[in-house]
């Protein structure tokens, strides 16, 4: 029996710690393209880059744990092809037979195409050679493409390392599609707080490298020289084994609420995975708590588990000294209301989401006590209660609001 595991990131390697854990005792075969064991990407773009963390710290397992339990690790193995019929996939040449597998290939940057064609020194941010490049930079000049959590960690890490930066964003806000008008202001603030020249309703309009110079031309008509381009407009799942071997894919490897795809013994989890949530629906989410969650929760399927995947996203960001952790779902234009209470000039506050007459998501900025808080809210009806920033959290989880 051969329980094996494409992709060698967070989902993939919780996976293979859960068949363990869960007691399955075949062999797992876990194949990663990358040169590295599995290792966390959020140091990339934040202690990483500063020094604050090593990239043998960012490593989930030592090279002990594969051996004591007994999980075959391929490193710089791409797997090539995958005939789900045969149950069979290719990597370096080698065939490698099946009997459950899980697609785990996470999602790779989206590419700016007058970037890559540039002759600039551009960097998209994914893996820790990646990061290695950013930190070359920190103490130079940076242009980042793109306000979303990437760019604006990083343009964090080059201001706390000294270096200058400019951030464009096309949006009227950085962050604006998740956190909307009433709290992506407070980004705007933190980062211009810190010296970040932010661009905000800008464009890059062409960049080029000539004579040893790069230069970024906005929008605007401005022009800028920096050492370093970084583009962060977000990530694309890479679906592209799973599509070439018939596994259902729209923007992501279909699964449904089990995480199970619709061909027999194919599972998907991670950045990857589209796949049927009972409370939000159609969804695939790019976090480090849901590759682990669903890493671990596609292996209990693998093993014939029959519960939905039901958590909710839940993910965090550092940047200078505001921590802030997000948890639900919900666009932020499709929110009726956006109840903020604390003060966010301090850079300390919460806002719920409300849609559909109910708590949709919420998030803080440095009141580390408010996830626990607005988990039990999550789906309750909005109450005149919980729409009053009056009634702090605690007074709602207690009045019964949750
Ligand atoms: C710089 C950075 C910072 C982040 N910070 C945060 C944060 O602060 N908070 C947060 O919640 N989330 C953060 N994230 C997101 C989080 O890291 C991802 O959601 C998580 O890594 C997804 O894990 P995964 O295993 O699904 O995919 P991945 O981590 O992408 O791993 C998939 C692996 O599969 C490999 N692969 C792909 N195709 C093949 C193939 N054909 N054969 C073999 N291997 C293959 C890839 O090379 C890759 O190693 C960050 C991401 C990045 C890039």
């Amino acid at each position: 029996m051969n329980f094996a595991i494409v992709g060698g990131g967070l989902a993939g390697v919780n996976a293979a710690s859960e068949l363990r854990r869960r007691g399955y005792d075949g062999d797992i075969t876990l194949i990663g393209a990358e040169p590295h064991p599995p290792y966390d990407r959020p140091p990339l773009s934040k202690g990483l880059l500063l020094g604050k963390e090593t990239p043998e710290s960012t490593t989930v397992y030592s090279e002990e744990w594969f051996a004591e339990h007994d999980v075959d690790l391929r490193t710089g193995a791409p797997v090539t092809g995958l005939d789900t019929r045969a149950r069979t996939l290719v990597t370096g040449g080698e065939t490698v037979r099946y009997d459950e597998l899980l697609i785990a290939t996470g999602s790779q940057p989206r590419h700016l195409a007058m970037a890559d064609e540039s002759g600039a020194d551009v960097v998209y941010l994914r893996t820790l050679e990646d990061s290695a490049r950013v930190a070359r930079h920190l103490t130079g000049s940076v242009v980042i493409v793109g306000a979303g959590w990437i760019g604006l960690e990083v343009a964090a890490a080059v201001r706390e390392a000294g270096g200058r930066v400019t951030v464009v964003e096309m949006l009227p806000w950085p962050l604006h599609n998740v956190l909307g008008d009433e709290v992506a202001p407070m980004f705007a603030a933190l980062h211009r707080a810190h010296g970040v020249d932010l661009r905000l309703g800008a464009s890059v309009a062409a960049i080029s490298h000539e004579g040893g110079r790069t230069s970024v031309r906005l929008g605007d008509g401005d022009v800028l020289h920096p050492d370093m381009v970084l583009v962060g407009i977000g990530a694309a799942a890479d679906d592209a084994l799973a599509a070439q071997a018939g596994v259902p894919t729209d923007r992501g490897v279909l699964a449904d609420a089990r995480l199970a795809t619709a061909v027999p013994h194919v599972f998907a989890a991670g950045d990857v995975a589209v796949h049927d949530h009972p409370v939000y629906g159609r969804l695939r989410v790019e976090h480090w708590d849901t590759a682990i969650k669903q890493g671990r929760h596609a292996a209990r399927s693998m093993m014939g588990g029959v519960e939905p995947y039901a958590e909710h996203p839940y993910f965090f960001s550092d940047q200078y000294d505001v921590g802030m952790e997000y948890v639900g779902h919900v666009a932020a234009a499709d929110a009726e209301a956006v109840v903020v209470r604390g003060d966010p000039d301090a850079f300390r506050m919460t806002a719920l989401w409300i849609a559909g007459g109910v708590v949709a998501a919420g998030m803080h900025a440095n009141d580390w006590d408010a996830t626990a808080l607005i988990r039990p809210l999550l789906g309750r009806p909005a109450t005149d209660a919980v729409r009053d920033p009056g009634v702090p959290l605690a007074d709602l989880v207690t009045a019964g609001d949750a």
